[in-house]
């Protein structure tokens, strides 16, 4: 056997043999990289159409004091989903708080935001697991939702959210506001254009690192919102998308605590969101039940 190894490595191999390991070279950077392909298994890309439009506003790597209170200035009484890195919460707890109070669904993009950290299922683990134990030191036990760093997609990744019960989410509408050089409202209204009921849009409400670039989507979440739902879209968390309206306020489904408070929605704003349930039942429990057979 050991001869037979010996010449295999020595052998230059031919063109087609390279043209097959970087095709599949390729094909799996392709899966890494690009959440909906699901190539390594399910994850929520949505777009999750409701009987009413709808668009689940969701904003990366925050929270930060110079610019996260923007944004959720600019969102008022319409609800996001804010996938914060683990690090940046414990440092600033305040704002964290200020997401639940208005409402907000808050989920974990990490303990840091790094690429390095989907490579191995040792640092998987502390990325996913460090950044939950990040949240729950700041009052936030809702473990169910996830999105990886860039979105980046491993195996060891995959595996360890997997074993841990947590979904992985992706986007069905990429901003680019991180590099987009803007004008910011002519961005927002092009983004709100190409919304599609059900979309999962992608958003940033701070830069990657303290210092950094500043995201567009700051600027130009106000102008998002208001050509939004001027065009007739209910803004909703990642839970309303995937699982109807009354699950937001269930205790089963996962609560965020801070200051003794639980999340209470408004008298006004049930009573609507009573009504979209009786008119979209059947497709909820329908949506519900393809929901919990996703890992
Ligand atoms: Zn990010």
């Amino acid at each position: 056997m050991l001869p037979y190894l010996d010449l295999a490595l020595e052998r230059r191999p031919d063109w087609p043999e390279y043209a097959i390991g970087m095709t599949l070279l390729g094909l799996f950077l392709l899966g890494v990289f690009s959440p909906r392909l699901q190539a390594f298994g399910p994850v929520l890309c949505g777009p999750r159409p409701g009987a009413r439009p709808r668009v689940a506003l969701t904003f990366d790597d925050g929270p930060d004091p110079e610019t996260t209170p923007r944004v959720l200035d600019a969102l008022g009484e319409h609800r996001a989903t804010f996938f914060v890195i683990g690090e940046k919460a414990k440092r600033y707890p305040e704002l964290v708080a200020a997401m639940h109070t208005a409402g907000h669904q808050i989920c974990s993009h990490g303990i840091r935001h790094s690429w390095s950290l989907v490579l191995s299922p040792w640092r998987a683990r502390r990325l996913t697991l460090g950044g939950l134990r990040a949240l729950n030191q700041v009052g936030v036990q809702d473990r169910r939702f996830f999105r990886a760093p860039y979105g980046l997609m491993t195996p060891p990744l995959m595996s360890v959210l997997r074993e841990s019960g947590i979904t992985p989410v992706g986007w069905s509408l990429r901003s680019w506001d991180s590099i987009h050089p803007g004008p910011a409202d002519t961005f927002a209204i092009r983004l709100a254009q190409r919304a599609r009921n059900g979309d999962i849009i992608l958003m940033h409400d701070a830069p990657e690192h303290p210092g950094g670039r500043r995201p567009l989507g700051i600027e130009a979440t106000a102008t998002l919102v208001r050509t939004l739902t001027s065009r007739g879209f209910d803004l909703v968390t990642i839970e309303t998308l995937y699982r109807g309206d009354e699950a937001e306020a269930s205790p089963e489904t996962g609560t965020t605590t801070i200051g003794g408070r639980t999340a209470r929605r408004s008298r006004g704003r049930r009573r609507n969101r009573t009504a979209r349930t009786q008119t979209a039942a059947g497709e909820r429990t329908l949506e519900r039940d393809r929901f919990a057979r996703t890992p």
